[in-house]
Order: structure tokens, then sequence, then C-alpha cells
């Protein structure tokens, strides 16, 4: 039997299209399955996207997504509350167009402990000035001086990253952005200050003058590094597969949510 779980934000909408899904995929022979499913209908907004993705972040690569939105339409969520019926005859009956996303990976030195994000990793400081140096492909790159860094995926690219001034990534470029957050920039010290586009094969390693009062964010979560020594950032081996069912255009997307 085919497997699948839901995913809702919690309100009273999400929880009623919750119990609309479950009834007409048990009448199709579908099973509910939270620990292994195939499918995982997300039902909020790209908020509650992201929560499922960590909360299923080791089997991503066995896991599809179909998300549906509370909301305004986001980049995660494709469908609305009104489209649920159509889009759960196209499930039953139809084979979806997968389209994968890449997911970053960063490894923290000496806590031996990795940790994967969606969107985006922030390194940042807002009590003191962060120092840190920082190599791209074991080339050395710079040093910075500021709030922190943030490192996105091409999905990410709308979200903080746009906020600090990067760039808009095209969806299907599984690049990755580095952008600072708040440089220090005079005629003692400089770094790039613009963000820089990477290829998905991109290694960047942080090493601080110390990670005191630095946090590590990762898409909604946090935690602080104050006891480790460094860090590596790159995408890692999983992948968000998002299943869809009608055309998708980018650009309608984006000129919609902004
Ligand atoms: P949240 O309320 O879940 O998200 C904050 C807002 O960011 C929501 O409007 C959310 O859309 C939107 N968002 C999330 N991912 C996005 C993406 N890839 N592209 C465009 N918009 C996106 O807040 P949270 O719990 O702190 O979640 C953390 C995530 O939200 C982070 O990864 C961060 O990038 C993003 N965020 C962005 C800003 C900003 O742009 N200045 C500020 C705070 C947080 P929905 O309404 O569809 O959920
Ligand atoms: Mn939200």
């Amino acid at each position: 039997m085919p497997t699948y779980s839901v995913i809702i934000r919690g309100d009273e909408n999400s929880l009623n299209i919750k119990d609309k899904i479950e009834t007409r995929l048990s009448k199709a022979g579908y099973l509910y399955n939270e620990e292994e499913p195939e499918t995982i209908f997300v039902v909020g907004g790209d908020g509650t996207f992201l929560k499922a993705i960590h909360q299923y972040a080791e089997q991503l690569n066995e896991i599809q997504f179909i998300g549906i939105h509370t909301g305004t339409l986001g980049f995660m969520c494709d469908y609305q509350i009104e489209d649920v019926d159509e889009l759960l005859e196209m499930f039953i009956h139809q084979q979806p167009r997968i389209f994968n996303y890449s997911v970053l990976q960063v490894e923290l030195e000496n806590l031996n402990k990795t940790i994967y994000a969606f969107n985006e990793i922030r390194i940042e400081n807002i009590i003191n000035t962060l120092t840190m140096d920082l190599w791209i492909n074991d080339e050395y790159f710079e040093k910075f001086k500021g709030t922190g860094i943030c490192l996105c995926t091409q999905i990410g690219s709308t979200a903080v990253n746009r906020s600090l001034g990067g760039a808009v990534i095209q969806h299907g470029l599984p690049l990755l952005e580095l952008s600072e957050i708040a440089g220090v920039h005079h005629w003692k010290h400089r770094s790039l200050r613009s963000s820089l586009i990477l290829k998905e094969d991109a290694v960047i390693r942080v090493k601080p003058e110390t990670f005191n009062n630095t946090f590590l964010c990762y898409d909604h979560e946090s935690m602080q590094l104050d006891h480790c020594t460094g860090c590596t950032i790159k995408n890692s081996p999983y992948q968000v597969r998002i299943a869809r069912y009608k055309q998708y255009s980018y650009l309608k997307r984006l000129k919609n949510v902004f």
C-alpha cells in the first residue's frame, strides 16, 4: 500500500484539509504512516514546509512533498484550499513532475554535528563584531568582519537573502549564494560586500576568532555556537522532491509574492 502523511500548521483551516485528505486517500487505498511516508502533504505555508523538511531531514530522498497553502501562495506550497479536491484526484490518477531542490549542510567542527537547511544558514553575532576567515574550495577567500554571513540555496534566495540585498536565483539552478550581514568596510578593513553566487559543489569553510555570543540560524531553527571552533558549509547529499501536477511558472510566482 502506498503511504502518506500530512503535516499541518495547526489552525482550524489546515485541520479541516487534513481530514479531507485522509478521508479521500483511505478510500483510495493509501495508508497513513508518519514514520515512513512516501508522500507528505504540507498544509500551511512555506514556514510549515520548512518544519516538515526538518522533521524528515535524513529521509528526504525517499519522500515527495506536496504543498497546500492556506494563505497566499509561497514558493514551496503550490495549491490553494479550493484546489484540494482536484489535487487529490490528480494525486490518485496521474504521475506528477518531480522538481528537485538542494539542501545545505553545515558541519560543526569539534561538536561533531551536522545540521541541514533548506532556505539558508546564517552565522550571526548581534552583540559583538564577528571576525572570521573564509575559504572557498580550500582557497583562502577573505577575512570578514561584521554581524555575520548568510548562505542560501536557490529556494532560499527569496527569503532572508533577498532582504540582505542578495539576488534572486532562478528556479532550476542548484547554486549557493553567500551574502554579508552588516559587513564592516573602511580604510583598514574590507571584504567583498556584494553577494557571491557559487557553483553547486562549492565548499565554504569558516574559522572565527571566536564564536562567543554567536548563533547558527538554520531556517526557523537556531543554536549557540559558543564552543564551536569552525564550520564547513556545502550542499548535502539530500534533496527535497516537490511533486507538481500542473504547469509551474517561477516568474509568475515571483511576481505574485513580491
Ligand atoms: P516564518 O514566519 O515561518 O517565515 C517568515 C516569512 O518568510 C513568511 O512570510 C514565509 O512565508 C517566508 N518565507 C519562508 N521561506 C521563504 C522562501 N524560500 N522564499 C520566500 N519567502 C519565504 O518565520 P520563521 O519561523 O522565522 O522561518 C524562518 C524562515 O523565514 C527563514 O528561512 C527566513 O529566510 C525566512 N524569513 C525571512 C525574513 C525576511 O525576508 N526578512 C524574515 C524572517 C524570516 P509563508 O508565509 O508562506 O510561511
Ligand atoms: Mn509562515
